[in-house]
């Protein structure tokens, strides 16, 4: 069985949750985007919105907590989170430190990629975020890779017309 139309409004619901208490969960220990991607991200965002990021490096990012809840209904997972590089939580960005890649230019742009999430994140707020996210994965044939809101490319690589991934940098669907 796989998800179909008429899975998506609970997964919105579900994933608007989830986020929410993970966010609310890990938020507390998180800290201010450190001072050495001011000069780097100042042009392109507002201060308030630079103010607002926190950042959290984490293991592995990981899965939703109502995945268990889908496999019982045998049903498939919507993406495996514990692939990703990094993962925007409204305000705070997870990075994972078995699957970011720390060289300077690579976090950067990594860095940005989930900067354009917490904006997107103040522009719809949770629930419009997650409606258009799952939406927009479920009208692109169910690939990341097709959803709208991941296809924003960053300033450094537009030249090279690959846009950036939350997914890892190193390994490629
Ligand atoms: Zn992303």
């Amino acid at each position: 069985m796989a998800l179909s139309q008429q899975h998506l409004p609970q997964l919105i619901l579900h994933a608007a949750g989830w986020v929410r208490r993970l966010h609310d969960a890990l938020y507390p220990t998180a800290t201010p985007l450190p001072e050495q991607f001011s000069p780097l991200f100042a042009p392109f965002f507002a201060p308030s919105t630079l103010a607002r990021i926190r950042l959290l490096l984490v293991p592995e990012i990981p899965n939703p907590d109502f995945y268990p809840a889908l496999q019982a209904q045998g049903l498939p997972v919507p993406l495996d989170f514990r692939v990703m590089a990094g993962l925007t939580l409204i305000d705070t960005v997870l990075i994972s430190q078995s699957r970011a890649d720390f060289s300077g230019p690579l976090l950067a742009s990594l860095l940005f990629h989930e900067g354009v999430h917490v904006v997107q994140y103040e522009h719809l707020g949770l629930d419009r975020f997650m409606t258009e996210y799952v939406l927009g994965w479920a009208s692109a044939d169910q690939r990341y890779e097709g959803i709208p809101l991941e296809s924003r490319p960053t300033p450094w690589n537009h030249a090279s017309r690959q846009s950036p991934r939350c997914r890892s940098q190193s390994s490629r669907p």
